[in-house]
């Protein structure tokens, strides 16, 4: 079946109807899923099944028969490690339909037809008894319901009422228990993720200081985590305030309260500081003894030797309402507040043991500033990248005049105030918070598209600087924000006949690159701890050539370390001095591998030339050493497009050496196409 999807395409801004086929979703559900991330979680894998032998021996030794309840089984993998340990039945538990024919299929590959009975339900639809779907309760429950944050996909309310209605009372947990860890830290970096810092401009009437709003000072953001592979955050990046903290526990073996609920811990910091954020991960015990243990204990906690690289799981970084000063070994409380599914956290000077629990907040925070609702965390990094802002500020400065007036074309900008403050004396711009600087005579907002622009909007003025950063919150790929390009072209009759646009023109920008780890996320399994996945492989495959053309995808790099294998190299350009032609743009070539190593994927991103000679990158920052290991702009995702098969070349002898490339941006629907060959 076809349905048509109304949608806003995000780089030419025009609105479509797609024809889009019922099993888009789902197809993209598995295509991005983390699936393939899991089974290649070797570390995850071994764990589980010795838990799940050591909980199916205990069962055993009591002289009971294993019954076990798998809630979550995905590819079925637990289900058959519990069956392989000798579990005499298992009910395998999915309520996502092509994962549940996927188990059905993956079980009886590997011969456990007659032991494993897969349920395509939610767990809280199961029922039991002789006409249920299970003949009795179950005396093993393992699951696998966990995100980065633990409870963030539901996994205390599916254990509430497990317990309630669907194991024995003392049954055994696979994991035992979860332990969630907290550290506190100062990050300056990190901070900027959250909150707005001052922008300095110089202008030739003194130094001018952009500030933020106060609600915007006292806004607790937003309650969504924040989610890191915070492995790549460099030591230099935080100072540790106080040791590593155990925030809470809960026992998986024994009835589970998913209500709303706060646990406080007392602390004394280690070293002076001002807190501002707080680290947090989690580990598992898969048995009672806490001897099968796995753990997401960063790099500083955990010894190397023991490190599994993983994108399922990763850290959480809580951002405390207000950054608070702390003074080495005075006793603080930190409290982690929960609901069913998210996380966060409050610090306070101890004082009376009462008075503290009296204290604790337990709404979770809402954004009173508009900010945290317009800014994701990466994009609040961005507004206060200060070497980036003096790019703009320099180019500005360049090509403002007093009698400018100006127009700015992108979302949620400090592009206007900084050319206000640089001498327009008009700026117009399409869309918060002039009120903090008194600026709202200054600036004037106009709510219109592009193309719906009139003259009485620019006071029949004409346009004599078109500015934009650009940035746009609809982008997903690096190229959505040549959006900035259309709507220029929208605006073409308001434009006075010597314009300047700034930038001025964008690049796109290639690089064929080996990662160090995330190629695993899209490479197939084949077998998992000797069960058979290949189904699970096939329908990932199928699934990612759903669309006939392969898409490139999303990461922000600087959390995937890659090392660059060829030179990078200038693709496309664009020129925003001249509007968007009719034909298509389209190049191709071959890049040469300059380095030995295997060729996951090319990596793609834009530079804004905002002059002739002030360019920003939102991909490659530098390649920092003769190994060719990349640094990224950590504020952006870059486009990344994975080769079907890994091209790999030991020594430079080897051929291929070079890798043909043809890419295509169809100026109508704004897409690029792209294809890659050895
Ligand atoms: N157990 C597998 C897959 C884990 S992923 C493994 O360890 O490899 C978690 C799976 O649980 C997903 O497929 C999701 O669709 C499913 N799921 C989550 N909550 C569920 C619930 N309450 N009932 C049934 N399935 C659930």
């Amino acid at each position: 079946m076809k349905t048509f999807c109304g949608r806003a395409n995000p780089t030419t801004g025009e609105m479509e109807w797609v024809e889009e086929d019922e099993n888009y979703d789902y197809h993209q559900e598995i295509a991005r899923s983390r699936y393939a991330d899991m089974l290649h979680d070797k570390d995850r894998n071994v764990k589980y099944y010795q838990g799940i032998r050591a909980a199916v021996s205990r069962v055993k030794e009591r002289g009971e028969k294993a019954v076990v309840l798998d809630i979550g089984t995905g590819t079925g993998l637990l289900s058959m490690m519990a069956a392989s340990a000798g579990a005499d039945f298992c009910y395998a538990i999915e309520v996502f339909k092509p994962m549940a024919n996927a188990a059905v299929k993956i079980v009886e590959k590997n011969g456990f037809r007659d032991k494993i009975k897969v349920i395509n339900k939610h767990s809280t639809e199961v029922t039991v008894g002789p006409d249920g779907d299970m003949q009795c309760r179950a005396n093993i429950l393992v699951t696998e319901l966990f995100d980065t944050e633990l409870i963030g996909e539901g996994a205390l309310p599916t254990y509430e009422h497990a317990h309630k209605y669907l194991v024995q009372e003392g049954c055994e947990a696979v994991p035992h228990r979860a332990t969630v860890y907290v550290q506190l830290v100062e990050s300056k970096r990190m901070w900027s993720w959250n909150k707005l810092f001052p922008v300095r401009v110089k202008a030739e009437d003194g130094e001018k200081i952009i500030v933020s709003p106060s609600e915007m000072e006292n806004c607790p953001g937003v309650p969504s985590v924040c989610d890191i592979q915070l492995n790549q955050m460099p030591s230099n990046d935080f100072t540790v305030l106080s040791d590593v903290v155990t925030m809470f526990s809960v026992d998986f073996s024994k009835p589970v309260r998913s209500a709303s609920t706060s646990y406080s811990v007392q602390l004394e910091p280690v070293k002076s500081g001002k807190a501002q954020v707080v680290l947090s991960w989690w580990d598992i015990d898969m048995d009672p003894s806490g001897m099968i243990n796995c753990t997401m204990a960063p790099y500083w906690v955990q010894s190397t030797s023991a490190f599994q690289w993983r994108d399922h799981w990763m850290q959480c970084v809580y951002f405390l309402p207000n950054e608070q000063p702390v003074l080495q070994g005075e006793k603080m409380y930190l409290t982690a507040c929960r609901d069913e599914y998210s996380l966060w956290y409050n610090l306070q000077k101890a004082r009376g043991e009462e008075e503290n629990k009296a204290d604790v907040r337990v709404e979770s925070p809402v954004c009173r500033c508009q900010a945290h609702l317009l800014w994701n965390r990466p994009r609040f990094g961005e507004l206060n990248d200060q070497n980036r802002t003096h790019q703009y500020i320099k180019s500005l400065t360049r090509v403002l005049k007093p009698d400018s007036v100006c127009l700015c074309i992108s979302d949620g900008s400090l592009l206007p105030m900084l050319a206000h403050y640089l001498g327009a004396k008009q700026v117009q711009y399409f869309i918060l918070f002039f009120k903090a600087n008194n600026l709202e005579d200054k600036i004037k907002i106009i709510e219109a598209r592009p193309e719906s622009l009139t003259s009485s909007h620019l006071e029949d003025k004409k346009i004599s600087v078109l500015v934009g950063e650009p940035f746009f919150a609809t982008s997903l790929l690096p190229w959505h924000n040549l959006y900035f390009w259309y709507a220029r072209t929208a605006v073409t009759s308001h434009l006075a006949s010597s314009v300047t646009v700034l930038p001025q023109s964008a690049s796109l920008h290639m690089m064929i690159v080996e990662f160090q780890d995330l190629w695993r996320i899209r490479s197939p399994c084949g077998t998992c701890e000797g069960f058979d996945v290949r189904t699970m492989d096939d329908m990932i495959k199928n699934s990612l050539n759903f669309r006939e053309s392969k898409e490139a995808e999303p990461h922000p790099l600087w959390e995937y370390p890659c090392k660059s294998l060829s030179d990078p190299l200038e693709v496309l350009t664009f020129d925003f001095r001249k509007t968007v032609p009719q034909h298509c743009l389209s190049t191709e070539g071959s890049v040469s591998l300059l380095r030995k190593g295997k060729s996951h994927g090319a990596v793609l991103w834009m530079e804004y030339h905002l002059t002739a000679d002030i360019s920003v990158s939102t991909g490659l920052m530098q390649i920092s050493n003769e190994k060719g290991n990349c640094e990224w702009n950590p504020h952006c995702k870059q486009a990344v497009y994975f080769f079907s098969s890994v091209i790999e070349s030991e020594t430079l002898s080897d051929l291929p050496s070079a890798v043909t490339y043809a890419i295509n941006f169809n100026t109508k629907t704004g897409e690029i196409a792209m294809d890659f060959k050895p």
